[in-house]
This record gives C-alpha cells, sequence and structure tokens, in this order.
C-alpha cells in the first residue's frame, strides 16, 4: 500500500485495481497509460509589488493523449508540485475516456500563496506562466482550464497572453472564460451542478431522495458553495460547510445562498453569522445521509473512513479518498462515487464551450445545462452497469475498467511509435 498521501501513487494504485476487471487490455499497452507523455517545469521570475523579485515555480503535464488533445485546469496551491499534476493529469486521462470525451489529460500548477498576491501580481504570475507553457498548449493540443484558486479571470489572461503572441484572438485555448470573451453559459457552476446530478442519482438508485437529505461539504470554494447552492434547490439540507478557516454546522440546513454572498465578498464560511462552529475534522465525521469532499486531495484517510458516519459520499475533490479509506469504505458497505464521475461536469462544460469556440456558434444556457446532464448520467449509468455486470468492489474500480478499457483501445489502435 503506498504512503496516503502520495498522489501519484494513489492514482495509479487505482488503476491496477481496475485492470483485473477489464477485457483485451494488453499488459504492455497498461504500463504505458500509467506514465505521462510530458511534463514541464517552468521558472516564473515576478516583480512584487514591493520592488523585490520572486521566482515561483509552475507545472504542466500532458498524459494519456492517444483519445485527443490533452484537456485539464491549472492550480494556484502551495502544495502544487510536479508529482501532484502528473497525478492530476492521469485522473482527467481516465475522466475524459469515462465520460467519452475525445480528450487526452492535463493538469497545470503553480506553486505559490494566491491569498498573499495582490490582483497585480496574480496577473504577472498568470501571463508569465502562460508564456512559460505557451509551446505546449493549444486549441488543437492543450487546452487549460480553471481549478483550485483559479477561475474566468485567470482564464481570460491566458487566453489574452497566448493570443497577443499568435496575433489574433484564440478564445479555444482555454476553457471557462467569462462569457463576454468566448466563456459559455454555465460553466462557472458545472462542477457543482454536476455533483448535484449525481448525489440527486446515487440517492435515487439506493432508493432514497434528495428531497430533505441531510449533506455535508468540505470545502466552500467554486465546487462546493455551487454544490450546496444547487443541491438544496433540489430540496437537500446542507447542514454543515467549510473551508480552509473551519466550518459550520446547523442540524435545520444553512442558508447556502446567503453564506455564498458572504464568501464572494472575500470573508471565510466561519465569519458568517450562521450555524455553529466546527472543524473539518468534525465536519467529516458528521452523522449525515451524503458527504461532499470539495476541497483538497487526501482529505478521507482509512482512520476518517473508520470514523465517518455519513451512508454515502460524493467526491466533489480530485482525489479526496485514498486507496486505503476506499478499503475501509468497502469494508463498511458505504458507497463512494468517484471523483473521475462525480466532479466531471465541469470538463463536459469546458469540451461544451470548446465545440462552440471552434464552431464560433454560441448556445443557450438551457442547451448547455441539459447537454451536461445527458452526458453524465449516461456514464453514471455505464458504471453502474460495470459495478453489477463485474462485481468490482466499488463504484470506482467499475469507473476506471471503463476508462482503462476505452483509452487501452485507442492506443492500441494507434500502436506504439517508433
Ligand atoms: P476553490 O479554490 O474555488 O475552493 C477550494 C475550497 O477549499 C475553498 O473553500 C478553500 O478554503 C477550501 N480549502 C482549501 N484547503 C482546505 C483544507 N485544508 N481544508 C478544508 N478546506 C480547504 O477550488 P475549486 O475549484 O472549488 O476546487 C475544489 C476541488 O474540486 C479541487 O480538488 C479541484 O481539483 C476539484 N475540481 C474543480 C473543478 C472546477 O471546475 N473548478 C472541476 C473538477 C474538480
Amino acid at each position: 500500500m503506498p504512503a496516503e498521501n502520495s498522489t501519484l501513487a494513489n492514482m495509479r494504485t487505482q488503476m491496477d485495481r481496475a485492470k483485473q476487471y477489464t477485457e483485451d487490455v494488453d499488459d504492455n499497452v497498461f504500463t504505458r497509460m500509467k506514465h505521462p507523455e510530458r511534463t514541464l517545469t517552468v521558472s516564473l521570475p515576478i516583480l512584487r509589488d514591493d520592488g523585490t523579485l520572486e521566482v515561483f515555480e509552475g507545472y504542466r503535464c500532458q498524459f494519456g493523449g492517444a483519445r485527443g488533445p490533452y484537456k485539464g485546469g491549472v492550480r494556484y496551491h502551495p502544495s502544487a508540485s510536479m508529482e501532484e499534476v502528473i497525478a492530476l493529469a492521469g485522473l482527467m486521462a481516465s475522466k475524459t475516456a469515462l465520460v467519452g470525451l475525445p480528450y487526452g489529460g492535463a493538469k497545470g500548477g503553480v506553486q505559490c500563496n494566491p491569498k498573499e498576491l495582490s490582483r497585480d501580481e496574480r496577473k504577472r504570475v498568470t501571463r508569465r506562466y502562460t508564456e512559460g507553457i505557451r509551446r505546449m498548449i493549444g486549441p488543437k493540443m492543450d487546452i487549460p482550464a480553471p481549478d483550485m484558486n483559479t477561475g474566468p479571470q485567470e482564464m481570460a489572461w491566458m487566453m489574452d497572453t497566448y493570443s497577443v503572441y499568435e496575433g489574433y484572438t484564440v478564445p479555444e485555448v482555454v476553457t471557462g472564460k467569462p462569457t463576454e470573451i468566448g466563456g459559455t453559459p454555465g460553466r462557472v457552476e458545472a462542477t457543482g451542478r454536476g455533483v448535484a446530478i449525481i448525489t440527486d442519482r446515487i440517492l435515487t438508485h439506493l432508493d432514497r431522495s434528495v428531497e430533505n437529505a441531510t449533506v455535508a461539504i468540505q470545502g466552500f470554494g467554486n465546487v462546493g458553495s455551487w454544490t450546496a447552492r444547487l443541491l438544496a434547490e433540489r430540496g437537500a439540507h446542507v447542514v454543515a460547510v467549510s473551508d480552509v478557516s473551519g466550518g459550520v454546522y446547523d442540524p435545520d440546513g444553512l442558508d447556502v445562498v446567503g453564506l455564498a454572498e458572504h464568501v464572494e465578498r472575500g470573508e471565510t464560511v466561519t465569519s458568517a453569522d450562521e450555524g455553529d462552529q466546527i472543524s473539518n475534522d468534525e465536519l467529516l465525521r458528521l452523522d449525515v445521509d451524503v458527504l461532499v469532499p470539495a476541497a483538497v486531495s487526501h482529505a478521507i484517510t482509512a482512520d476518517v473512513a473508520a470514523d465517518l458516519r455519513a451512508d454515502i459520499v460524493v467526491e466533489a475533490a480530485n482525489g479526496p479518498t485514498t486507496p486505503a479509506a476506499d478499503d475501509v469504505l468497502v469494508e463498511r458497505d458505504v458507497p463512494a462515487v468517484p471523483d473521475v464521475l462525480a466532479n466531471a461536469g465541469g470538463v463536459i462544460v469546458s469540451y461544451l464551450e470548446w465545440v462552440q469556440n471552434t464552431q464560433e456558434y454560441t448556445w443557450t444556457l438551457a442547451e448547455v445545462n441539459a447537454d451536461l446532464e445527458r452526458r453524465i448520467t449516461d456514464a453514471f449509468d455505464e458504471m453502474l452497469a460495470v459495478y453489477a455486470e463485474e462485481e468490482t468492489p466499488d463504484l470506482r474500480t467499475a469507473a476506471y475498467t471503463i476508462a482503462i478499457e476505452r483509452n487501452a483501445t485507442a492506443h492500441s489502435y494507434r500502436g506504439l511509435f517508433p
């Protein structure tokens, strides 16, 4: 068993566990599929507002491009590292295959604390990072998107920097842009919308209802706060949410719309006048119907899995549950909907944005949401079918079984070079 905090080792363990359930996957092809095509590290010399120079490190990894251009987000975080982007790019390659998008996987990151950067400093970091990875990205090569601590503004700066070098506007080089410059309606809330749809589906599948279901959500950024609002719209009681400062809890349900407005003003959830204060550790162990980790990787370790009292886990974050924790959840009969399915709404709507950009044609919000719902529920049904037919130990293994078979088939058709 790998160290619980190695995202890359965890990702490879998850693939290995699924391999035995696959059909006709050549061992050599599978070995190749566990490694990225390329990873770039760039140094970003940035002038701080006080005139001093600081050098940040940035990364971009491309992983599993047999089925199309590489696709994946860019995160700004103090713990961003080359190993982490490789693991997250590998996860993206499985995610795009599982939900049937014509993409491989990618991930990028800059090791920095964005809370300590002014807007101008964030702009300089973003532009310099884009220049650094410019030769790797492009509408037919690798299309970045938002992830932790990046959003429409960073995507606008990336698009502009790339376009300046090309000499014309290239909206389709990134997704998650503001709608005024080629973004699609529905992208900002897409990941949370997908999580809400999947939470509703898994509850229905287990003969329960989203109506009055109690939900605890770790992380109240883009994904967590939209998941909370869209689940509340469906009648769930979001009883606890948290961010890096800690959490708040109200057994009767929180005012998540008010909390989201509070957080959008740059505040923390714990500074709002809502519910009782709890720690992130307490939130993960609350007695609720559904626990949604929507913040960091490795939140659910074997110890947390042994103690948690939720009936169902829906993974909104990437890599929140370790393989050791998966074993405990299987043992305890707690179903966990894996990240590669539950949070795929973001990449699905990113794909729809890219399709609109490349066709120079725009869709309505209703069209985007309907397409998202169709794709993510089809993938959910396929995952359940494999889980039942192959008797995989958990839903993650079923999801990876589908993804590995699709990527391996593409690899086999294309063959090894040279
Ligand atoms: P974000 O930066 O908008 O929000 C992150 C949230 O997590 C914030 O509330 C932050 O305070 C909280 N947080 C950070 N560290 C924490 C800690 N140690 N304990 C508790 N809370 C902590 O990021 P996001 O875009 O919402 O992404 C959240 C997760 O979802 C990440 O794992 C990301 O990879 C994944 N994801 C994001 C998207 C997307 O479209 N943004 C798509 C798929 C997956």
